[in-house]
């Protein structure tokens, strides 16, 4: 899985996007699109935001900052490669491995062979991050991508965060992620740790089962008081 675009991308550390011819769009995010782009030798996806979309929201800068130092440094085969990132005037753009499958969402539902074929898969990139300190936070179904070969990876880091150590880094009490994939602990505001990640995946497999999430509701505040009662 890493032979190709992994080593030929390696093989460059200065980009500019004139290196890469955008073909079709593959998604929209917040604050930008998602393009297949081929290189001379490699077919990556690149995700090309505004800056100036970005410089209204401080907070979603230092958070960008964040992902892309967080994702670049987790290599693991199924967590979706970021191969680096680079900037003009206008644009912030970050280099992804190509999943060419798309999203685990548009899938759904899948056999209960299939379901564990991602569980495991995606249970062993958890393991990775939570090895190296990171708190993925955003776990669900959008967030799986499936590469040519029907192999799951985690990706998007947007909400990820890195313990650094000692207790009081262990415990993480921001409140973010969405709300039909959150814990109980933290939909009542307590401290948490990276088992969130694990209560998601839980959420995700119901939902590849079956296409629907087990504690979604009519709102948001039903939905939380489902979850904290369970
Ligand atoms: P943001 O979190 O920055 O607001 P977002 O989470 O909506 O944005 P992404 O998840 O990065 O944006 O991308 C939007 C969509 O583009 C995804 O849901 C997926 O359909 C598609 N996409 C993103 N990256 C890839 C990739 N590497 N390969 C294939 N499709 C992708
Ligand atoms: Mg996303």
């Amino acid at each position: 899985m890493f032979g190709g675009p992994a080593r030929r991308m390696k093989d460059r550390r200065v980009w500019n996007v004139k290196d890469f011819k955008l073909s079709s769009a593959l998604g929209k995010g917040k604050f930008g699109n998602v393009y297949v782009a081929k290189t001379s030798n490699a077919t990556v996806a690149l995700k090309v935001m505004f800056k100036s979309c970005l410089a209204s929201d401080a907070k979603r800068t230092l958070l960008l900052r964040r992902e892309i130092e967080i994702h670049s440094r987790l290599v693991h085969k199924h967590i979706l490669r970021c191969y680096g990132y680079f900037q003009d005037s206008k644009h912030i753009y970050i280099i992804l491995q190509f999943a060419s499958n798309g999203t685990s969402l548009s899938k759904m539902p899948f056999s209960e062979r299939e379901t564990k074929k991602i569980t495991y898969q995606i249970s062993s990139a958890l393991e990775f991050c939570h090895s190296r300190g990171v708190i993925h936070r955003d776990l669900k179904p959008e967030n799986i991508l499936i590469d040519a070969k029907g192999n799951a990876c985690l990706s998007d880091f947007g909400w990820s965060c890195h313990v650094v150590g000692g207790p009081d880094d262990e415990k993480r009490r921001t409140f973010c992620g969405t709300p039909d994939y959150m814990s109980p602990e933290q939909v009542l505001s307590k401290p948490y740790d990276a088992r969130v990640d694990i209560w998601a995946l839980g959420v995700t497999v119901f939902e590849f089962l079956t296409g629907e999430t087990p504690f979604s509701r009519e709102t948001i505040e039903d939905t939380f008081e489902c979850i904290s009662d369970g």
